[in-house]
């Protein structure tokens, strides 16, 4: 493994930022205290002025107004600057103010550098995941994603120790939802076969959802319930980043993905199938899923499927760049970076194609395959390829939520949901890339990154 990789450094100065504003509580007196850690999630209370608001739900932004939270919790949007004297003042006059990110698939125990030897796996402790894992969370709070889908750790569980300590509020880091492990066939994109590596020398931590059959993939999704997965996840056909998989091929069959909803959604759980090919996707769609992972090689047919099941896809069309580049660098197996290059600019093509037909499409980006970070990277590309700048940020807020199932938590500027709230210089909606210079992240009405110099034009108080 490459221990000088530029994301190694990227999270440790990320980290630095995190760890500063942790000790600089003495922000000034109208200025919010920053979360210090440990913290008390979701008990902070604070008033944020904000020269535009996007809510998440609105088609426009909305200008000039003042949203409070109180005990972790958004209370009323007002307009202008009229604030409750008890809270203090959050300036953010010239910014663009907007619902804290989601990014529906992620991996945020894992590292982009883990790809060029999956043996790492074998041997990395839950105690080195989870090291990771509260750098990627800090890396991933900061470009202000507050809330994070992760959709699979090949060492079983290191995603709910991760989760358990952000809660706590022992970690700065997004609100998470898990999945525990990945339900796989033998062989299949979510089980850990290596070349080289004999079948018995592979830890049974890393092949907890291996198995077969519609009977046994039931068992082993109720285990992951019962274990605390908010979401449970299948891996529906061949992988891009696996040995031997054919990405166009399916593994799972439709029965055992049926089984696996079944058991899902008895238990008010969602479930997320990764399928790059088209038969993959409809028998994941016609089994009951509600979101396909990646969509890759998606067909018209497919695209039907979806938009008549409002079944959303999330489609990662940033990552195959950064594995083309630095994965090539980081000398990647070659099969990996070949499969990469089949299916990248296919897969953009199937996003542009189904988002014109109106399938619902959620923001995620398989982060983990790039650095843990650079969500945002994937907003202009989604713009590129076809949605609205208003579209793509719904992807990653209330549309999220909804796929989520937390409509009732994050996704939206709305009295009643957790206060996560971020900020960004100028305006989003004419330049999408501001997203990626995120640069107040409230998460619970804790702020956990502030503007680093105050807003230059502080307009006096309107009583
Ligand atoms: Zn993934």
């Amino acid at each position: 493994m490459n221990t000088q990789s530029p994301h190694r450094r990227r999270a440790a100065a990320l980290l630095g930022i995190a760890g500063a504003l942790a000790t600089c509580g003495a922000a000034g007196a109208r200025r919010p205290a920053s979360a210090q850690v440990p913290f008390v999630p979701d008990s902070g209370s604070l008033a944020v002025h904000c020269g535009a608001l996007i809510d998440g739900e609105a088609d426009a932004p909305q200008r000039d107004v003042t949203v409070v939270i109180r005990a972790g919790r958004l209370g009323a949007l007002t307009p202008g600057r009229a604030h409750p004297a008890d809270l203090p003042l959050l300036e953010l006059g010239d910014y663009t103010c907007l619902p804290g990110l989601i990014d529906m698939h992620t991996h945020i125990t894992e590292l982009p550098e883990d790809e060029a030897d999956l043996k790492v796996f074998f041997t990395r402790t839950a105690a080195q995941a989870q090291a990771i894992g509260v750098r990627n969370a800090a890396a991933t709070l900061a470009a202000g994603f507050t809330t994070v889908r992760d959709v699979g750790t090949y060492v079983a569980w290191t995603d709910r120790i991760l989760r358990d300590s952000i809660n706590r509020g022992e970690v700065a880091g997004p609100r998470m939802a898990i999945v525990g492990y990945y339900l796989t066939i033998p062989g299949g994109g979510g089980d850990l076969v290596v070349p080289g590596v004999a079948e018995k020398d592979i830890p049974a931590r890393v092949r907890v959802g291996v198995t077969r059959g519609p009977e046994q993939f039931r068992l082993r999704a109720q285990g992951a319930i019962d274990g605390g997965a908010e979401l449970v996840k299948v891996i529906a056909s061949g992988a891009v980043l696996a040995y031997g998989g054919v990405p166009g091929a399916p593994e799972m069959n439709r029965e055992e993905i049926a089984a696996a909803v079944e058991v899902a959604h008895a238990a008010h759980r969602k479930i997320a199938a990764h399928a790059h090919g088209a038969q993959s996707i409809k028998d994941a769609i016609l089994a009951g899923v509600d979101t396909v992972e990646h969509a890759s090689y998606i067909d018209d047919e497919a695209i039907a499927l979806a938009k008549a099941h409002s079944v959303a896809l999330s489609m990662d069309v940033y990552n195959g760049d950064y594995t083309e580049t630095e994965g090539r660098r980081q000398h990647w197996p070659e099969e990996f970076l070949r499969k990469n290059l089949e299916s990248t600019e296919a897969q953009r093509q199937g996003f542009t194609a189904a988002h014109a037909a109106g399938v619902p499409i959620v923001f995620g980006t398989d982060a983990g395959v790039y650095p843990h970070g650079l969500n945002a990277r994937q907003f202009p590309i989604m713009v590129q390829r076809g949605m609205r700048p208003m579209e793509a940020i719904k992807s990653a807020t209330s549309l999220a939520a909804h796929y989520l199932g937390w409509d009732d938590r994050v996704g939206r500027l709305v009295p009643g949901l957790y206060g996560d709230l971020i900020a960004v210089r100028g305006d989003p909606l004419r330049d999408i890339d501001r997203l990626q210079h995120v640069e107040t992240v409230i998460k619970g009405g804790l702020a956990f990154k502030l503007p680093r110099r105050a807003p230059p034009r502080a307009r006096p108080e309107a009583g």
